[in-house]
């Protein structure tokens, strides 16, 4: 089965309103009706109705707006959070879930990542889920263990496995220049598919975009990308330069 490669781009706590919007328009002004991958942009909260009405307006252009994070419930007493249905009424398609930044500093258990995959799929959002080891599990030859539980965690009993996007993102990568080999991303995304196989069928496995994320950049993105298992790039830093991010898209 061809599966068509998503890029997304996380554009983190980086940037306001009007640098939001001006690089929804730099991303847009390079992506057309052949443009081969999904392209997918995560502005901060505060950015999405701006940067949803820039989309909207850009006739023909089709780039995806996801949110960074949701809460897993739609609605109550949650000061300071946002819901999948608010994402999809303010024009969100997407929404990450479960990125290790959210893991480490914000307490995102496997449990609240599960019960956010469930909220973003009843809101019908894409939720882009990620899943990554540490540094110290990696070197203690836990990263299989680790991210296979992670992942169990969030399709076991899941009423629709199928939609979502899942995102390899060994946590030593994100942000530190160190990106992983393209055979072990490899390695770990083909563990990945089998699990997805074991859990949900052939068809789903097949079907189920894998994405890598860590320190992608325009000079790495090919050899990545065209490992067999490895169907797209969630990008941080990289994504917060068009013509970088665009470098990427082209590499898909
Ligand atoms: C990320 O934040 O998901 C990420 C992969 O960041 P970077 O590309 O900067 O490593």
């Amino acid at each position: 089965m061809t599966r068509r490669p998503l890029i997304a781009g996380n554009w983190k706590l980086q940037n306001g309103l009007d640098a939001s919007t001006s690089l929804a328009r730099a991303v847009a002004a390079g992506i057309d009706a052949s443009t081969k991958p999904e392209v997918v942009i995560a502005p901060v909260f505060t950015a999405l109705a701006s940067v949803a009405t820039v989309l909207r307006e850009l006739e023909g252009k089709t780039v995806g707006l996801a949110a960074q994070d949701l809460h897993w419930e739609d609605k109550g007493a949650f000061t300071g959070e946002v819901s999948a249905p608010l994402l999809t009424d303010v024009g969100c398609t997407h929404v990450i879930v479960g990125h290790s930044e959210r893991r480490q500093l914000f307490g995102d258990t496997d449990e609240r990542v599960r019960r956010k995959v469930e909220a973003a799929l009843r809101g019908v959002l894409t939720p882009i889920a990620c899943v990554g080891e540490t540094l110290e599990e990696r070197e203690a030859g836990l990263t299989l263990e680790v991210v296979l539980r992670q992942l169990d965690a969030i399709a076991t009993n899941l009423h629709d496995v199928s939609r979502i996007v899942l995102a390899y993102e060994p946590v030593w990568a994100i942000g530190t220049g160190r990106v992983a080999k393209a055979e072990d991303a490899q390695d770990v995304h083909h563990a990945i598919r089998n699990r997805v196989r074991e859990l949900a069928g052939d068809a789903v496995a097949e079907g189920m975009r894998i994405l890598y994320g860590g320190s992608v950049k325009a000079d790495n993105a090919a050899g990545l990308l065209s490992q067999p298992d490895i169907d797209g790039a969630l990008v941080g830093g990289a994504s917060l330069d068009a013509s970088q991010f665009l470098a990427i898209v082209a590499a898909a």
